[in-house]
């Protein structure tokens, strides 16, 4: 049999749930196919489902401090029946390092300052005071370990620091967009597993479905593709690619997962770091463990790769020069003789910042790039997505009249061609993991 529904999400990530439950919610058939056989079992499982409320750009940080609140409100949000197993939203906070390279986070105070979304200034006194493990001590820039003067402390001590204290985390990323899709079932959307997308079918100069792997076809007058890592492809087989400014590309990824020193509950009384200082960002973790993330120093290689399947899922010399930048700032850590952690892939865009956005080939849409720091915003990603397809289904051309968008909590007009497919790369990025 064939199946005809009105809109094929390709990906089942925490982006592609979230689309799914707000198109299901107004009134759209929805069906969601991807080729794992768990739902959230790409790239969100592998997240550090880290919610900041600061970014670099303005818009950024609008988004983000939006996305906090579906978080905060995750059980209402969703409207599941009791019982349900939830994720769970741990409201930490975030500590971010006055350096060099953020700028003595003067944009960034600035943004939220506008934004009335709430943060401190900590002193070098504070920051020890709150996290008697570390040490303050410059090393920057980060070097490469083959570098003789890694781990070489520059003489210069960090001056302080900006803590946003309704930052936190997710304890169970993949369980989120299980959530997400539990939520969009009892609006009527549907989810295929196991289905691999091989072909973009088109007709009469727009989207008509998919075809999978085993042949079936599915119908529908949109697709969205929001394949993560894989969007490139996905866009490549739509023929998409010509008129977009912004590229994606997977980027390889490690994170290191370690203990915190003996003697400091960091699981309880820790908090999330972001430390360009060290290019390291890290948060709390079950069991007393300590996740270590890059921040994509210039000195480390990229480590691009061909596509979303066969790449290296091996630890490599990223791992240790991560442990050991860690145990730069937190003497007293022990580097594991294990490594453990995960290895997995960005979906990177040409200028870090993710596209939202409908394509040269009418019907087909994207929410893709986004570039190892959009989980956060998924829940509004899936808002705007589904009111962007809306509004170009109803005519509007949307590369020449851009979406305003109302955000709900914030109740503040966004122009959601910022996050076009033909944006000229964005200079005020960070060009990093930091958006
Ligand atoms: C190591 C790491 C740490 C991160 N940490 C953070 C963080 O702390 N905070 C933050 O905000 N963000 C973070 N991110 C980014 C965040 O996880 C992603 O932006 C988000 O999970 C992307 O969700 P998605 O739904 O777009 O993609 P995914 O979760 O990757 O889902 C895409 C889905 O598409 C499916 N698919 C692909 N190709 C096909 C095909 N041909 N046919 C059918 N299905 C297909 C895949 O199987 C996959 O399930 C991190 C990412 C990584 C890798």
């Amino acid at each position: 049999m064939t199946k005809t529904v009105d809109a094929i999400i390709i990906g089942a990530g925490v982006i592609g749930t979230a689309i799914a439950f707000e198109l299901a919610k107004m009134g759209w058939k929805t069906i969601n196919v991807d080729r794992n056989t768990q739902i959230g079992h790409g790239s969100t499982s592998g997240s550090c489902a880290i919610i900041r409320t600061h970014y670099s750009t303005f818009d950024g940080t609008v988004f983000a401090w939006e996305a906090y609140h579906y978080w905060r409100d995750w059980k209402e949000y969703l409207g599941l029946p009791a019982g349900h197993d939830l994720a769970k939203y741990r409201e930490t906070g975030c500590l971010v390092m006055k350096t060099k390279t953020n700028g003595y986070l003067k944009k960034h105070i600035e943004n939220c300052r506008l934004l009335e979304c709430p943060l401190e200034e900590w002193s070098p006194e504070k920051i020890v005071e709150k996290l008697p493990i570390y040490s303050l001590e410059s090393y920057a820039p980060a070097r490469a370990m083959s570098d003789p003067d890694f781990g070489m402390p520059n003489g210069s001590h960090l001056s302080g620091g900006v803590f946003w204290p309704k930052a936190g985390y997710v304890t169970d990323p993949a369980l989120s967009a299980q959530n997400l899709a539990d939520a969009a079932r009892v609006h009527g959307a549907q989810f295929q597993t196991g289905a691999e997308v091989v072909e973009i079918l088109r007709k009469d100069g727009r989207v008509k479905g998919i075809r999978l792997v085993d042949g079936e076809e599915i119908y529908a007058p949109v697709v969205i593709n929001v394949a993560g890592p894989a969007s490139a492809m996905i866009n490549q087989m739509a023929g998409v690619l010509d008129d977009m400014t912004i590229k994606t590309r997977p980027l390889r990824q490690e994170v290191v997962h370690m203990p915190a020193p003996e003697g400091f509950d960091f699981e309880n009384d820790g908090l999330i770091v972001s430390d360009s200082d060290i290019a390291c960002y890290c948060r709390p973790e079950h069991g007393n463990n300590i996740l270590v993330g890059s921040e994509d120093p210039d000195c480390d290689p990229h480590q691009w790769v061909e596509n979303d399947i066969d790449y290296d899922r091996n630890f490599t010399d990223q791992w240790t020069t991560q442990a050991m930048r860690y145990g730069q700032r937190v003497p007293g850590i022990g580097i594991p003789q294990k490594t453990k952690g995960v290895v997995d892939l960005y979906d990177a865009s040409t200028d870090w910042i993710p596209i939202y956005d409908r394509s040269q080939l009418p019907g087909f849409y994207m929410a893709c790039g986004s570039s190892g720091n959009q989980y956060k915003n998924a829940p509004i990603a899936g808002k705007m997505m589904a009111a962007l397809v809306e509004y170009c289904e109803n005519g509007v051309d949307h590369d020449a009249d851009p979406l305003q968008y109302t955000l709900p909590y914030l109740q503040r007009d966004i122009d959601v061609g910022f996050y076009s497919r033909k944006r000229e790369i964005n200079e005020e990025s960070s060009f990093s993991v930091l958006g």
